[in-house]
């Protein structure tokens, strides 16, 4: 994409339902030209109004756990209910290798020839919040056009599922039963921000190592303080491949959604998140501008070397390059 169209084409082409615009319009979003940043802001802005109505749902898991499974299963339970999904991913490691792991479209071939379907794969970025926040306005995007259930999925790296958590109305933790008595492959924290976890693969031979961990995860998130909120975290087993229990998770989803909307909690954290993504977006903003300012550019690695080497302490080392802040500021 070099020139971009004219913001009301976006509009149009989204408000129509237009995949192929869909499919440009996140092109536009992902981009980080200035240009297109621009652009990109006033469709964002138009379609705003358009937004809020989908049903939001993170999922997560180390890899391998099943993820693309489990969203090809409950995405065409979805579709097969008349509903239309839109899968959006976070994968900061596509920094790294150049390329999105997550929702790549090979690997849910059904959803993806699935005319109520839409997947995207994670955009690149240089940051996990350079590549959240596209993530976000993309599923800004998607409500716009109508879509009923946005599904973002994310592998747990360097903190992907807190930003994406910060994004859903729904976190959904999935686990692997693990052969010890510890909690497999699930990192501290994570379970705070559940609203519920699947142990999956629980069909064949598996079934009772994952009834288990089931119980196992219970105890856990049992144990964890109560978030003094109406909803309570809840831990099923599920088998994509068998088809189990995924009516189960759905129904949890929307019982999630109706509790949470008769406490008043569910609008509470729609605005929350909101104003948190602002805050995330001026801080990266003023961070990456801070950091562009030739004289601090210039003089930060060899402020860090000194601190490296003891010559200077680290207080002393960021009080140098804040100087050159001050300075700029009161210019
Ligand atoms: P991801 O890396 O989290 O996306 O995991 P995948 O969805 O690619 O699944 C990893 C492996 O687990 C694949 O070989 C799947 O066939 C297998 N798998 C996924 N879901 C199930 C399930 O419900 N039951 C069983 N037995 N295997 C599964």
């Amino acid at each position: 994409m070099s020139t971009p169209q004219k913001p009301e084409e976006y509009i149009k082409g989204v408000l129509n339902r237009d995949r192929r615009m869909l499919a440009k319009t996140i092109t536009l979003v992902e981009s980080g030209l200035a240009e297109h940043r621009k652009v990109a802001g006033q469709v964002l802005g138009e379609l705003l109004a358009h937004t809020g109505r989908a049903i939001r749902v993170g999922i997560t898991g180390v890899p391998g756990v099943g993820k693309s499974v489990f969203i090809e299963t409950l995405g065409t339970f979805l579709t097969c209910q008349g509903l239309t999904v839109a899968v959006l991913a976070v994968d900061p490691s596509s920094a790294r290798s150049g390329g999105s792991v997550l929702g790549d479209k090979t690997r849910m071939e059904k959803l993806s020839a699935d005319p109520r379907a839409f997947i995207r794969p994670s955009p690149s970025g240089k940051t996990l919040g350079g590549i959240a926040a596209r993530t976000r306005e993309s599923m800004l995007v998607c409500e716009a056009a109508g879509f009923d259930v946005v599904l973002v999925e994310t592998v747990g790296v360097g903190q992907s599922e807190t930003a994406v958590a910060a994004m859903v109305d729904f976190f959904l933790v999935l686990a692997l039963a693990g052969a010890g008595d510890e909690l497999q492959g699930i990192k501290k924290g994570i379970l705070e921000l559940a609203d519920a976890v699947a142990v999956t693969k629980a069909d064949g031979e598996n079934i009772k190592a994952a009834d288990q961990a089931r119980q196992q995860y219970e105890v856990a998130l049992h144990m964890l303080s109560p978030s003094g909120s109406a909803w309570c975290p809840r831990v099923f087993t599920c088998s994509a491949l068998a088809g189990e229990n995924i009516d189960t998770i759905w129904e949890t989803v929307l019982a999630h959604r109706k509790t949470l909307q008769a406490s008043g909690e569910f609008e509470a954290k729609r605005r929350k998140q909101a104003a948190q993504w602002m805050w995330r977006l001026l801080e990266e903003g003023i961070k990456e501008r801070v950091f562009a300012l030739p004289e601090i550019a210039d003089s930060l690695s060899a402020v860090v070397s000194r601190v490296e080497h003891g010559e200077i302490t680290a207080a002393a080392g960021a009080d140098k390059l804040l100087f050159y802040l001050d300075k700029r500021i009161k210019v």
